[in-house]
């Protein structure tokens, strides 16, 4: 595996495999990677030539009080996975190769309306800060194929409607979500719940799960849902952040006639904000 720390260095050997007509497979990450990003690298493996992570704690979708900087940082050990994956190309630039003109005058992508809800709502300037770097990684990588996680259901949305808005010639996948044996998702964050609270944690998944099983039944009440599922997790020690049922394409709340329903939830443990969801097809 090659490691770039520049643009320059990643566009020119990205340029001579274009030019042999490689298929560039790229995966987006910000490190401490586990085995959810690392099904990311072997599905980018399966359908490309050449696959391309990069590794970057990006400032710009932290807000003020959030954890940029005690964001878990593994650089060797995430180098020794990805070769481990089949990674060709690691790009691991540092804040000034990203932002060489600072953060406060750089330009953003804005997504709008989409992300003003679910996380967005309690991470302002979050999602732009993603669509920003994104928007500026692809610009660097330029690949036929990214491919995110479902995990971050709508960061996958939000990134799916940049691209086609924005006319970006790259197929945007996804990829499954990679639970731990008991069910709670993978999740470079899970390093902050601490081991009294680790058993409990999964009621966040159990709850998406009881909803789910719920709507299938025929119930299509969902506010109270949401609110019994609320009360469940408030009851194993947690603070919601919300759980809400959503049409899975614009994930406006879900209507009773909707086909496609997703399931999102977020809560807070003493230090660590998790997030899940679970999509339905009635
Ligand atoms: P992150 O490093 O948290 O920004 O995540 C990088 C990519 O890995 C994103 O596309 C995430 O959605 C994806 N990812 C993170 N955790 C998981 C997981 N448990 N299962 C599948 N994909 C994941």
């Amino acid at each position: 595996m090659k490691v770039f720390h520049t643009v320059r260095g990643l566009r020119d050997d990205l340029n001579k495999d274009r030019r042999q007509g490689l298929r560039i497979g790229f995966v987006p990450t910000m490190g401490n990677l586990h085995d959810g990003h690392l099904a990311l690298i072997k599905q980018a493996r399966e359908s490309n030539d050449v696959v391309v992570c990069s590794i970057f704690v990006n400032a710009l979708q932290f807000g003020l009080n959030e954890d940029w900087d005690k964001y878990p940082r593994t650089y060797q050990g995430d180098c020794d996975k990805l070769r481990e994956a089949g990674c060709d190309y690691l790009f691991h630039p540092d804040d000034i190769e990203m932002y060489p003109n600072g953060l406060d005058t750089q330009s953003r992508v804005i997504c709008p309306t989409m992300t003003d809800v679910l996380c967005g709502a309690s991470r302002p300037g979050h999602f732009e800060g993603v669509t920003t770097v994104v928007s500026k990684l692809f610009n660097i990588v330029q690949p036929d194929e990214a491919i995110f996680g479902i995990k971050d259901y709508q960061q996958l949305a939000v990134i799916r409607r940049m691209a086609e808005d924005l006319c970006m010639p790259i197929q945007i996948s996804s990829a499954p979500i990679h639970r731990e044996v008991d069910g709670l998702a993978m999740s470079s964050r899970n390093s902050y719940i601490t081991v009294e609270e680790r058993p409990l944690v999964t009621v966040l998944k159990d709850s998406l799960e009881w909803i789910a099983a719920e709507i299938k039944a025929g119930n299509r009440d969902f506010s109270a849902l949401e609110e019994t599922a609320k009360a469940r997790i408030i009851e194993a020690g947690f603070k919601i952040d919300y759980i809400t049922v959503c049409n899975s394409k614009t994930l406006d709340l879900a209507a009773n006639d909707d086909v496609e329903i997703t399931i999102l939830g977020a809560m807070f443990t003493e230090a660590a904000r998790l997030i899940d969801n679970l999509s339905i097809t009635l």
